[in-house]
């Protein structure tokens, strides 16, 4: 958006609103040195708050929230503050690099049509010798939808090759894969709004505070209205601390868990019998696998006492309208998909769905990770959740690409299958964007193995990643401040973020170097784009008809209307808040029940490792921290990882506060130092992902997938742990002893929410 009259009247009014948790008058003014305040969202998380960047002489100088964008209304976390230093960053990438001599030779500054001329060549010779599938795309979900839309189709239009991904596989794609199992359409039943409206509120494997930090706030206004709060999580998180009923369960006993409050449910009596009779399919054989749960088994299975289960479940069924929270604590097992399906039947089987304050919604880690993963860059989608092996998707979609449906390859790998592929040389390419499997993926060292042995590996970026080390050519990307596009919140509301400076020195927006790169491959007729608008139109199309309906969808009703729900399949149609009000996702309308028996991790506690190491966020990173380690004042907080554990445990292992620690697993060590905390079960471990090289926990965690959805087990694994003798060669003591502080701190702070600490056996 460029200089914006509307929005210097929309400053000097906000100054004059009060701050939404104090109803004071809002601190912040208009500012003099500020040349344009650009209404866009937070890059970062799922929530997408909306927020102004201010910009000065060109550059992009500081961040405002939005009080007028419905879901922040006024506030950001730590990482949205901060966002906007990631623009101007003297790391940023700002010419293309080679490695001119060969795989050892160093990446060297070289010109755009040298590596351009360069990739065409390289990817061409390699498809002539080995056939096109033999370069694959691994895209990414915090990109815009145009751009992950554009992904899909230059990765199977301009290249041919049926190998496509994108790295929600890693985040997602348990929550996709139950909501489309049971549900019939992927996306959360609510908006956040619905918490407000909510009797009772569980929340099960997402760390809310930390991860969706404004999420918090919508749970804490609906305590503050009596709504219960119930929390099942293996660490005491930030939200746990307020929960009414914390369920402190060993990691990767979920679907015990939510059986067992099912069997409950089922016992005393509060099913809803009418909306499971109307609106649902598959109850009786549910019914009969859950009469097997009862709650002293599964308190043994999960480490939980009977009677939290039953109080649980009591506070559960009683409730006139629940939601159902869920995150990546019980979607990144081996078991995900399972885990989501039964979370789905206690929310069906209390007909908790299409009423306001009755639902269910699984929480989206990465920006755009709910567009992200309907535009059609999955191994096994077209646009708008369409099914590449669908023969009348394909015609459909051949058609708005002209090409002919022969020539429209079939499913290909999901990004975890890649690098067993790429380690058999049946991959000898690939292009990666917005990606960082260097952190991300399990196995850090088959990973390493396998990106390094490819014959040309191409990385998009705009900071050099741990990944981009290891590609033979980078071109230099934009961040999200640089371009326009559309998201799709974790609520399912299409907003638009909007530009406020171009990138640096030699710097592209990200879908000019999409669109020349197939100019370049002789698919330039495919790709006749000017601007992200017309890539939305044709996506737009795309959609229309699907179940992701963006066809009524347009750039000025989005920012008409704070972003419009999807579906939304006509012009003058409002979108859709709420979803099945009338009808579930299938043709039928009704949703599916699943019997889910309870199946335990891929790897349990051995005599030589008989601990659990479990594995998330901290409200200072994002993701891979390739941007929030970038960041000062985030880095500051959280500069290197730690392993969290009981002082129970501790003790036992003669270990300290800021002791060094090393842990092992079957795929390898590390040595972190310690944070002795009584919010951790006493036989698990926890350790922040979002580090590389030897910070990475990724290297200790088990690739073991998902057989549905191929997600990675990154919750649970067996490991040990033992003061280390020697420390790792990143070690310094004095910001141990900073980190060790606040880390203590944050977790001390009093809370008016906070509940007195609990006891965890
Ligand atoms: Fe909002 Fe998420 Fe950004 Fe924090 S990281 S400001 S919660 S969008």
């Amino acid at each position: 958006m460029s200089v914006d009259k509307n929005m210097f009247r929309g400053r000097t009014k906000q100054a004059e609103t009060v701050d939404f948790h104090s109803g004071k008058p809002a601190p912040w003014k208009s500012d003099e040195r500020v040349d344009r305040y650009v209404a866009t969202h937070c890059c970062y998380c799922g929530v997408q708050c909306g927020m102004y960047l201010k910009v000065a002489q060109g550059k992009v100088t500081g961040v405002e929230p939005r009080e007028d964008f419905p879901l922040n209304r006024g506030m950001l976390c730590p990482k949205g503050t901060t966002a906007y230093q990631t623009v101007n960053h003297p790391e940023r990438l700002t010419y293309p690099l080679m490695r001119r001599g060969g795989k050892e030779s160093p990446l060297e500054r070289a010109s755009w049509d040298e590596v351009l001329d360069a990739i065409v060549e390289r990817f061409g010779g390699i498809q002539q010798q080995y056939g096109k599938d033999a370069v694959s795309v691994y895209s990414g979900s915090s990109l815009t939808n145009e751009k992950c839309y554009l992904m899909g189709k230059f990765g199977r239009v301009a290249l041919g090759t049926r190998h496509v991904d994108y790295n929600g596989r890693l985040c997602m794609s348990s929550a996709s894969g139950a909501n489309e199992r049971s549900l019939g359409l992927d996306r959360a039943a609510n908006p956040v709004s619905d918490i407000l409206r909510a009797d009772c509120v569980f929340v099960i494997g997402a760390n809310v505070g930390e991860c969706f930090p404004i999420v918090t706030s919508y749970l804490w206004q609906a305590r503050d209205r009596g709504c219960k709060l119930i929390v099942a999580d293996p660490r005491q998180t930030p939200i746990a601390r307020t929960a009414d009923i914390f369920l402190p369960l060993r990691s990767g006993t979920d679907s015990a868990l939510l059986n067992g409050m099912l069997h409950v449910i089922i016992k005393e009596g509060m099913l809803d019998e009418e909306f499971i009779g109307e609106r649902t399919v598959g109850w009786q054989v549910t019914r009969a696998l859950v009469e097997q749960y009862p709650p002293e088994r599964v308190a043994k299975v999960c480490g939980l006492r009977p009677e939290a289960i039953i109080e649980a479940a009591r506070t559960y069924g009683r409730a006139q309208a629940a939601m159902i929270y869920t995150a990546r604590g019980l979607e990144h097992q081996s078991k995900g998909v399972d885990n989501g399906v039964t979370a789905v039947n206690l929310a069906l089987a209390t007909g908790n769905f299409g009423r306001p304050g009755a639902g269910y919604g699984t929480l989206t880690g990465q920006g755009n990770g709910q567009g992200g993963r309907e535009v059609g860059q999955k191994a096994t989608q077209l646009p708008g959740c369409r099914e590449i092996e669908n023969q009348q998707d394909r015609e459909y979609i051949c058609s708005i690409w002209g090409i002919d449906e022969q020539d429209l390859p079939h499913a290909g790998y999901p990004a975890t299958l890649m690098i067993p592929a790429m380690l058999r040389k049946e991959l000898r390419a690939c292009l990666m964007i917005c990606s960082n499997p260097m952190v991300s993926l399990p196995d850090q060292h088959t990973v390493e193995q396998a990106l390094r042995g490819l014959d040309c590996f191409v990385v998009i970026d705009f900071f050099l990643s741990e990944t981009a080390e290891l590609a033979d050519i980078v071109l230099p990307g934009s961040v999200w401040a640089e371009d326009e596009g559309t998201t799709t919140s974790l609520e399912g509301r299409v907003i638009k973020h909007n530009r406020a400076v171009d990138p640096p020195g030699e710097a592209r927006v990200d879908w000019r170097i999409i669109c020349e790169l197939a100019r370049r491959l002789g698919k330039g007729q495919y790709f006749q784009f000017q601007s992200p608008r017309d890539i939305f139109d044709e996506l737009r199309l795309c959609t229309r008809g699907a179940k992701s309906d963006y066809w009524g969808i347009t750039y000025e009703k989005i920012e008409q209307q704070n972003g419009v729900f999807w579906p939304c399949p006509s012009q003058d149609h409002p979108g859709t808040p709420r979803l099945y009000e009338q009808h579930f996702g299938f043709p039928d309308g009704r949703a599916r029940f699943h019997p889910i028996p309870y199946m335990p991790a891929a790897e349990e506690p051995d005599e030589a490792y008989p601990l659990l190491l479990t594995t998330g966020r901290v409200v200072y990173h994002y993701l891979s921290g390739n941007q929030t380690r970038r960041t000062p004042f985030l880095k500051e907080q959280a500069p290197y990882p730690w392993v969290e554990m009981h002082e129970q445990m501790a003790t036992r292992l003669d270990i300290g506060d800021g002791d060094w620690v090393t842990v092992r697993t079957r795929r390898g060590q590390m040595t972190v130092p310690a944070l002795v905390v009584r919010s951790i079960r006493p036989d698990t471990l926890f350790i922040p992902y979002h580090y590389g090289h030897t910070q990475s926990v990724n290297q200790l965690t088990n690739p073991v997938l998902e057989p549905m959805m191929k997600i990675p087990e990154y919750k649970v694994c067996a490991a040990s742990a033992v003061r280390a003798t020697e420390k790792p060669a990143w070690a310094k003591d004095e910001d141990v002893a900073a980190l060790v502080e606040a880390r203590k701190r944050r977790r001390e702070f009093p809370s008016a929410h906070a509940k007195p600490q609990l006891t965890m056996r």
